[in-house]
């Protein structure tokens, strides 16, 4: 009797732009395995053809994800070995994969990660702003309400915050961060990394724009945005004046509490309104 052996995930890293980042154990990796799943395998045949990789695909993107594990949890279990890619850099980070390799991993399959280009952490090496800790927040909501109110989610964050963006909200999305973080805030917009026409762009959010508006052509290509954390000075002046808000509020209509502290603590009206609201929503 022939006992199968479990055969091992690969997570495999593409490049984000340039061909030469392509790894030499990626390669390796891609030309070992009995099969690739890739996010779109017509986007991914030009790549595997530049490397000569012939191997079978599937496909594994956000809409036949659920469907598809299955099916790739039975080849593994069969004995194959399967690789991972995305259209390009590090799967899973904002592209596809999670839910496969939780199954994976539930179901007892190796996963082994095989490390190589990723646009967010390309772009915070080289930006100019604190590394020693940072978040990643992916893409904003795409909607201009959800998004300025995720980023007045993080007014607050210390860490340097990292965010993918979409060209076409690129305007839109530096308009929010100047309004709900602040004018002062440092930003980067780090460009087409790794291709010809790079460019890590760094200011506030106003001059950003500025300078997006004054260069249409640079409002395309892909982007990251880093923007600087809040400093722990600004941070404990926001505590102080959520405290005057607390205080007022105990004492009078939240409009009157509104408009009082801002005048005690000279913090834009709209910022303690929205507090307030939210306080008063979460003590009902
Ligand atoms: N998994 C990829 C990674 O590891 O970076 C990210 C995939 S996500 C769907 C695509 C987003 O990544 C783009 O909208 C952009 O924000 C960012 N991105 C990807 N390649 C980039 C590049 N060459 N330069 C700047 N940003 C890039």
């Amino acid at each position: 009797m022939q006992i199968n052996k479990i055969g091992t995930l690969y997570v495999v890293a593409t490049p984000i732009g340039n061909l030469q980042d392509m790894t030499l154990r990626a390669i390796e990796v891609l030309k070992s395995v009995d099969r690739i799943a890739a996010e779109d395998t017509r986007h991914s045949t030009p790549l595997l053809n530049h490397f000569s990789i012939k191997k079978p695909t599937i496909s594994l993107h956000e809409f036949n994800e659920r469907k598809r594990i299955a099916e790739i949890i039975a080849l593994l279990q069969e004995g194959e070995s399967i690789a991972l890619i995305s259209d390009a850099g590090t799967p899973l980070i904002s592209d596809p994969g999670f839910p496969l390799i939780r199954e994976a991993k539930a179901s007892g399959i190796q996963v082994v990660p095989v490390p190589g280009a990723c646009a967010a952490i390309a772009a915070l090496s080289a930006c100019g702003l604190p590394t020693d800790k940072f978040v990643f927040e992916g893409f904003l909501p795409a909607k201009p309400e959800g998004r300025r109110h995720r980023l007045a989610a993080l007014r607050h964050e210390t860490r340097t915050i990292v965010f993918y963006e979409a060209p076409h909200r690129l305007l839109s999305t530096l308009q929010s961060m100047a309004e709900e973080l602040g004018a002062e805030r440092q930003v980067v917009v780090a460009r087409e990394l790794t291709k010809m026409y790079e460019s890590i762009r760094s200011g506030t959010a106003t001059e950003l724009i500025t300078h997006f508006v004054a260069h249409e052509k640079e409002q395309r290509g892909e982007v990251v945005l880093i923007v600087h954390g809040a400093d722990e000075v600004s941070e404990s002046k926001e505590v102080k004046t959520e405290k005057v808000l607390e205080l007022l509020l105990n004492e009078l209509p939240l409009k009157q509490a509104v408009l009082l502290a801002s005048k005690i603590t000279g913090e834009r009206k709209n910022v303690l309104y929205e507090s307030a609201l939210q306080r008063t929503n979460r003590s009902r």
